[in-house]
């Protein structure tokens, strides 16, 4: 079994919806699609209130390079453009639109799946492209950009992360048992960018065997390897994964192409499979709705724009008990503070989270026992982030690797002064990069 070799930590699990097949969440009658669901800057929207629109329509077009389209998730009208509460915290631009109840397809879209083998790499990327399909473990950094790195970069090696290390969440392990075949067709797509003979891998944690059985199946037909990761937080960020499949480190200031690699979440090549296939625009996605306290725990296949108001009334409202919601996992999600944001093309899942499960006590002082630099998977020095942070020297922290960070937060989760280090981690870049800008105005 293999696994990065320094730090991490092991939380408790909590996969209490791993056996839990995907529903479908009905169409909720209003949705609010936000412009803003990738790295980079809000899609420029070329819809106006009073439209009709078709399911697969193009409401949103991506605004430069780093960007990406948003389109309709049903048919319907678009009754307002405006700003609105987004699941990453702030207000973002979103467009309203009213569902007319026939969820009826654009022409051309969701087609019958074509053999695209016969399309050139140029094709393949457009499609990806004009599918808006960004990564969907988190990043949302554009997938046409990510698939075509500088001429100068030799990729040898691509990795399907399906490692889902995050507690709680089970939307990828789902997708991994459900539609092992799309994932593997999505992995080809990507495989066959590269001119470079490319290694293939599929890294999926141990505590997945059914996911690893259904994707082992298709290993005889596509030369690829599912790699055996150890059940270890945090397995699936990416330098980690990289580091547990390949052994190779990706240095402070390297990206994973520097190292010849390329990773992908499993959701992601399932949505180029879709995209490049089916002409279907990335418009949809699995969620985990979980926590200690709720009873209807769910994977639900839910469409972009779905209102956490609306997941909450599917799945029976939310006992009083319950004072936080999350989206994403509990290691690196956001705590919300309007159930009126929306799913977006990086939900991974809503948890409920009651005071039980939450250390309430206040920060202390650090009693330098070492423990958050022995979980830091980035072999940095936490405590001092936090020291430094609290005595406002932020001109110091970038010398000390402050953004080689990835704020996975294991030094946070095992600090017994409960002291709030990736709160002054976060703190600390917002400065820092604000006052580069500053200085570069
Ligand atoms: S949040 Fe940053 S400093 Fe803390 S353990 Fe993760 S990488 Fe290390
Ligand atoms: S784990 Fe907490 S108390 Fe221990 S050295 Fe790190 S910051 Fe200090």
């Amino acid at each position: 079994m293999k696994t990065f070799k320094i730090g991490g930590i092991h939380p408790p699990e909590n996969k209490l919806t791993e056996g839990n097949s995907i529903e479908v969440l009905p169409i909720p009658s209003e949705l609010a699609i936000p412009l803003l669901q990738h790295l980079g800057k809000p899609a420029k929207p070329v819809v106006k209130a009073g439209q009709r629109v078709k399911k697969g329509e193009l409401i949103g077009e991506a605004d430069g390079f780093i960007s990406a389209n948003v389109h309709a998730t049903t048919s319907g009208t678009i009754k307002a453009i405006k700003s609105h509460p987004h699941p990453g915290g702030q207000y973002a631009p979103t467009v309203f639109l009213e569902s007319d109840g026939q969820d009826e397809w654009l022409d051309g879209c969701n087609t019958e799946p074509q053999d695209w083998q016969s399309f050139s790499k140029e094709d393949i990327l457009n499609r990806i492209k004009a599918a808006g399909v960004v990564g969907m473990g988190g990043a949302g950094f554009p997938t046409n950009v990510k698939l075509a790195p500088p001429k100068d970069k030799v990729i040898d090696t691509v990795i399907l992360n399906g490692a889902e290390c995050e507690p709680f969440l089970t939307s990828d392990h789902r997708l991994m048992v459900e539609e092992p075949e799309g994932i593997i067709e999505g992995l080809k797509i990507i495989t066959s960018l590269f001119s470079t003979p490319v290694k293939a891998y599929v890294g999926v944690e141990a505590n997945k065997k059914d996911a690893i059985e259904a994707l082992a199946k298709y290993a005889s037909s596509y030369n690829f390897e599912v790699v055996q990761l150890e059940t270890k937080y945090p397995q699936g960020a990416e330098k980690q994964l990289i580091n547990s499949i390949t052994g190779r480190k990706i240095q402070e200031g390297e990206l994973p192409f520097d190292k010849g690699c390329i990773v992908n979440n499993v959701g992601t090549a399932f949505a180029v499979y879709e995209a490049v296939c089916k002409n279907k625009p990335l418009i949809e996605r699995v969620v985990t709705v979980s926590g200690i306290e709720i009873q209807a725990k769910k994977n639900l296949k839910v469409i972009i724009g779905t209102m956490f108001s609306d997941i909450i009334s599917a799945c029976g409202n939310i006992p009083g008990t319950v004072n936080q919601v999350i989206s994403g996992g509990p290691m690196m999600g956001k705590a919300q503070y309007s159930f009126e944001a929306s799913i977006i093309k990086t939900s991974s899942g809503i948890l409920f989270i009651n005071n039980e499960g939450l250390d309430t006590s206040r920060e202390r002082t650090c009693i330098r026992c070492g423990k958050c630099v022995e979980a830091c998977p980035q072999e940095l020095q936490p405590w001092l982030f936090t020291n430094l942070a609290q005595r406002r020297e932020f001109d110091e922290l970038p010398a000390y690797g402050l953004f080689n960070c990835t704020e996975c937060g294991s030094c946070t989760y095992v600090c017994p002064s409960k002291r709030e280090i990736v709160h002054w981690i976060k703190y600390s870049k917002a400065i820092v990069n604000n006052r580069k800008k500053r200085k570069s105005a």
